[in-house]
């Protein structure tokens, strides 16, 4: 899934596809314009009416332009199947129902593309986000970060989370990285899978 000029949110969509299952709940960590958010539902929604989508997001812009994609992309059926909250990732288990697992959670880091370059994603936040992604992962379940270097902050968020997935226990995770090693700015897709 690697070849040719697949772009990385590609890459990850493929990687995506063979963790998910029909009926599963998952998490978008990062809304911005939704395409992950869609592509989300897609992997999960099944005729029956299963399967759920969390989108979390901290500007307005970005959750009405990932309302706006689902209203052009899917049936009120499917529409239903997704809570958006403006709320920062680091919050989602104030919004997740007691005791929900999810089978995947998504950042995709960085600035909301087509939008200010002022609000980018921080480690700060970042960090705690992928602390409580960790808690509400079921067993079998991904974490899927793509991580973007070219802007400022962006290789100190890197670290952040590389430091993060050298820490959890070998018993229980098991974390790598996709990195282009030809291309050195182009953006690194870590995973981060509970065993
Ligand atoms: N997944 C998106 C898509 O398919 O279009 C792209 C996401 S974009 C690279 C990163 C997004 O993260 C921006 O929309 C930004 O507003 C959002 N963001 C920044 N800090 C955040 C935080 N603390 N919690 C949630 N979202 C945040």
């Amino acid at each position: 899934f690697i070849a040719g000029k697949k772009r990385a949110t590609e890459v990850a969509h493929s990687v995506w596809r063979n963790v998910l299952r029909k009926g599963d709940c998952a998490i978008d960590a990062t809304c911005g314009n939704g395409h992950d958010t869609l592509a989300l539902l897609r992997m999960v929604a099944d005729e029956s009416g299963s399967g759920f989508i969390y989108g979390f997001d901290i500007q307005s812009s970005a959750i009405e332009s990932t309302r706006c994609l689902l209203e052009d992309s899917l049936d009120p059926d499917q529409r239903r199947l997704v809570k958006l909250s403006l709320l920062c990732h680091s919050k989602m288990e104030e919004v997740l129902p007691e005791g929900t697992m999810v089978r995947l959670v998504a950042f995709n880091l960085g600035y909301l593309p087509g939008g200010g370059k002022d609000i980018i994603t921080l480690p700060g936040t970042t960090l705690p986000a992928l602390h409580a992604a960790s808690r509400v992962l079921a067993p079998g379940g991904l974490i899927s970060v793509l991580v973007y270097v070219g802007h400022p902050g962006g290789r100190e968020e890197l670290e952040t989370v590389q430091s993060f997935a050298s820490s959890l226990p070998a018993e229980s995770w098991s974390c790598c990285k996709l990195e282009r090693l030809n291309r050195p700015s182009a953006p690194l897709l870590l995973l981060l899978l509970k065993k």
